[in-house]
Formats: C-alpha cells, sequence, structure tokens
C-alpha cells in the first residue's frame, strides 16, 4: 500500500463549500473504482492547494488509465469549481500494510474480509494477495462500489460480533455466518459477476465460531451441498474447508483452534 498526496490547484476563486464537494467527487468516485483504499481521507488548505493524503494499493493505481468513467467525470467536475486536476504525487510505502496482487492471471479469487482489513476483499488465489480492484472488468455500472459496499457492510457486522456488546451480536453473526442471510446472498450474487468476467472460480468465504467439539468441527458439512469439504491442509493456512462445486470456503470454528 502506499501513501499518495491529491494536490489540487486553484486557477480561479472558489468557496471551500464548492472545492470540498468536488473533491468528495473525485476521492469516493477514486475508492468505489478500487483505486484508492479505506474510507478516512484528510484534505488540508495550505498556500492556496488543497492536499488530500490516500491509500493506493499499487503505486501507479492512479493511473488515468486505471479511471473509471465515474472517475474521468468527477475530474472534469473539479474546472466547475475552479480546480484543476489533482497532481500525483506518491510519499512512499506504508510499512504496516501489506502488498497487493501483481499476478497477471490469477487462476482463481476469493472474497474475503475482516473488520481489521483495509485492504481489497478480493483476493488471489494463487498467493492470497489483495487483487486491485481496477485490474479486473468493472462489476457494474462502470465500477466496484457493490463490492466496495457489500465488504462495509460485512466489517461493520462483523466489529458488532467481535465486540459482544449489544443485541446485533447474534444477527450480525448470522450475517457473515449463514447461507441464508442477505450478505450471503449479495456476496453470491457478485462471485458470480466476477466469475462471469474473469471466467475464474471466485470462493465465498463463509465465517464460523462456535459448534460443540474440534472432532465434530472437523466433521462439518459444506453447508450448501452438504457434500465432503474439509481439507487435508488449510489453504493459505486459513481456509479449512473448501467446496470447489459450491465455490465455498470456511475455517475450523474460531473456538476451537
Ligand atoms: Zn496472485
Ligand atoms: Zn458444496
Amino acid at each position: 500500500m502506499f501513501v499518495v498526496d491529491l494536490t489540487f490547484d486553484c486557477y480561479q476563486d472558489t468557496t471551500l463549500d464548492m472545492a470540498e464537494v468536488a473533491i468528495n467527487r473525485v476521492v469516493n468516485a477514486l475508492r468505489f473504482n478500487g483505486q484508492i483504499i479505506g474510507d478516512e481521507f484528510p484534505t488540508v488548505l495550505k498556500d492556496g492547494y488543497f492536499i488530500t493524503r490516500v491509500m493506493c494499493p499499487l503505486e501507479d493505481a492512479l493511473h488515468p488509465l486505471n479511471h473509471s468513467p465515474f472517475v474521468k467525470h468527477a475530474i472534469d467536475q473539479l474546472q466547475k469549481a475552479g480546480l484543476l486536476a489533482p497532481k500525483v504525487k506518491v510519499i512512499g510505502q506504508d510499512i504496516h500494510a501489506n502488498g497487493a496482487d501483481q499476478c497477471t492471471e490469477p487462476s482463481s479469487y476469493i472474497l474475503y474480509t475482516t473488520y481489521v482489513h483495509t485492504c481489497s476483499p478480493l483476493y488471489c488465489g494463487d498467493d492470497f494477495l489483495p487483487v486491485p480492484l481496477y485490474k479486473i472488468p468493472a462489476i457494474a455500472n462502470g465500477d466496484y462500489k457493490a463490492l466496495i459496499k457489500w465488504q462495509e457492510d460485512w466489517q461493520a457486522c462483523d466489529q458488532i460480533q467481535i465486540n459482544g456488546a449489544t443485541r446485533c451480536e447474534f444477527a450480525a453473526l448470522e450475517e457473515i455466518s449463514s447461507i441464508n442471510s442477505d450478505l450471503f446472498r449479495r456476496g453470491m450474487d457478485l462471485s458470480k459477476r466476477i466469475r462471469f468476467l474473469t471466467q475464474k472460480p471466485v470462493y465465498y468465504y463463509l465465517y464460523r465460531v462456535g459448534g460443540e467439539s474440534l472432532a465434530a468441527e472437523k466433521q462439518r458439512k459444506c453447508p450448501s451441498c452438504h457434500g465432503e469439504w474439509a481439507l487435508s491442509e488449510p489453504w493459505f493456512g486459513l481456509f479449512d474447508f473448501r467446496c470447489d462445486s459450491c465455490e465455498l470456503v470456511s475455517n475450523i470454528s474460531w473456538d476451537f483452534q
């Protein structure tokens, strides 16, 4: 992950409000296109410039060739607010963050996230690195907004069930672990779409906690087809189960690890 500053030059008088709206439009469009990651982008006004700090999955993520139609439109709209297209300055690599997938042709993908992950929810099935979303064809309406929204909801549910301090805990857990939940339905629709666009298997991750015992956990069957899905070795040290016909992965209950 790279720390990048976007500098917006004012070429004519503008108001703070107009500039803010126009900059937010660019930042949101970049975010829904996977070119920037995270949800907090501090913006400062300094010597007549606006500087917005963002995180990018790769050093060249903001190259115009990666722009979606929304990003292009948002950059065009800057003019109306008296701003020029942003200058991109790569500050450097974030020492805390993980890398991004560089494979040209991953043989499969995994849809996976947790409340602590600030990166793409699509992982490479060859080396388990997060795939910058703009590297795959746009999912719907020119970008990946539906996928980012799914990730936000998944992370919110995960946070609520991990904190375990509200009555929402059980409903939140159901959303991320059950095949009868709305998050599952939405996530599987997105998986199917990515499968269609990339012609590669896309595995969907089902969270697992609770259960009776380690022995009972190991006997667990695929919740969709009820077939065998236990792996002899966990995939990427994380997924103990994988059903290749349903394209689902899961773990042995976190209570028994
Ligand atoms: Zn890879
Ligand atoms: Zn199955």
